[in-house]
C-alpha cells in the first residue's frame, strides 16, 4: 500500500515495549490516527525531537494490512512551538488543548476546520503574554461548536429570558444550556452559576471572527467561571477527567 502523508500534531506519546512508540496524532486530511513508530525508543536518529506532544509534523504512514496499528514511516518537524516548552503555564496550556482534542474526537473523523484551530491556538499561546486563559476559552468554545456540541446560552431553556432583573443563571450540562431560578429554583448538583457578564462573554466568543480575539476583555471572574463552566461540561459529557485541567493555575 502508498504512503500518506499529512500534516499533523502530537496529542499523545507512549512508549510500547522495549523500542518502539505509539504516538497519537490529529491530521489534517484523517483527523485523529494512531501509528507506531517503530524503532523510535531505540534509533534517536529518525525521530529525534520530532515525537514531542503538541509538535507540529509532516508525517508520512504506511496503512497496516494485518492489525488496525498504522506504521509511522518518516516525520518532518514544521514547528516545535519551543517557547512552549520554556514556561510551565503556556506547556500545560498546550498540553490542554491535546488533550481535548484526543479526548473530544474520533479517530478517522478528520475536520480541517479543528485541526486549523488546534494550529492558530498553539501559535497563540506561543505568541500569548498574558492570555493564556482567553485563548483556552476561545479555542475550547470553537471546538464544541466545530463538533456539535455548542451549548445554548441564548437564554433560559425554559422561559427563553436572559438578563431578567433579580434572577440568577445556571448551566446544566444535562440539559446543554440555561437555567434560571425562576424556573429551578433549586440547583442541581451538576449545574453551574453564570453571571450575565460571562454568559454574554461567552456568546461573542461563540459568534465572533478568529482574528478579532484580542478585543474582547475578560476580567479575572468572568474568566474563573468560563473556565469552570468548560471544565464541569468535559466531564459530563467525556465522563471522565482531562487531567491538564487540575494543573492550570
Ligand atoms: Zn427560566
Amino acid at each position: 500500500m502508498s504512503l500518506q502523508q499529512s500534516p499533523a500534531i502530537v496529542l499523545q506519546v507512549k512508549d510500547h515495549g522495549d523500542s518502539d512508540k505509539i504516538v497519537t496524532l490529529y491530521t489534517l486530511e484523517h483527523g485523529k490516527i494512531v501509528l507506531i513508530a517503530k524503532g523510535a525508543k531505540r534509533s534517536k536518529k529518525r525521530f529525534v525531537n520530532k515525537l514531542e506532544l503538541f509538535s507540529l509534523l509532516a508525517i508520512h504512514f504506511a496503512p497496516s494490512r494485518h492489525s488496525s496499528l498504522m506504521r509511522l514511516d518518516q516525520a518532518d518537524l514544521l514547528n516545535s512551538f519551543p517557547r512552549l516548552r520554556e514556561n510551565y503555564e503556556l506547556y500545560i496550556a498546550a498540553s490542554l488543548l491535546c488533550e481535548l482534542v484526543l479526548h473530544w474526537t474520533r479517530e478517522h473523523d478528520s475536520d480541517e476546520e479543528l485541526f486549523r484551530l488546534l494550529v492558530w491556538a498553539l501559535e497563540g499561546l506561543s505568541m500569548a503574554g498574558g492570555a493564556v486563559n482567553r485563548t483556552i476559552i476561545f479555542f475550547h468554545v470553537r471546538m464544541l461548536d466545530i463538533l456539535g456540541y455548542r451549548p445554548d446560552l441564548t437564554g433560559c431553556l425554559d422561559c427563553r429570558v436572559l438578563g431578567a432583573p433579580g434572577v440568577l443563571y445556571r448551566f446544566s450540562p444535562l440539559r446543554n444550556g440555561l437555567v434560571c431560578s425562576r424556573c429551578e429554583p433549586q440547583a442541581t448538583v451538576s449545574s453551574q452559576p453564570l453571571s450575565i457578564q460571562t454568559i454574554q462573554l461567552l456568546r461573542r466568543v461563540q459568534d465572533m471572527e478568529q482574528g478579532k480575539l484580542e478585543r474582547l476583555h475578560f476580567s479575572l471572574a468572568a474568566t474563573r467561571e468560563a473556565i469552570a463552566l468548560l471544565r464541569r461540561y468535559d466531564h459530563h459529557l467525556l465522563q471522565r477527567e482531562v487531567q491538564s485541567w487540575s494543573f492550570l493555575g
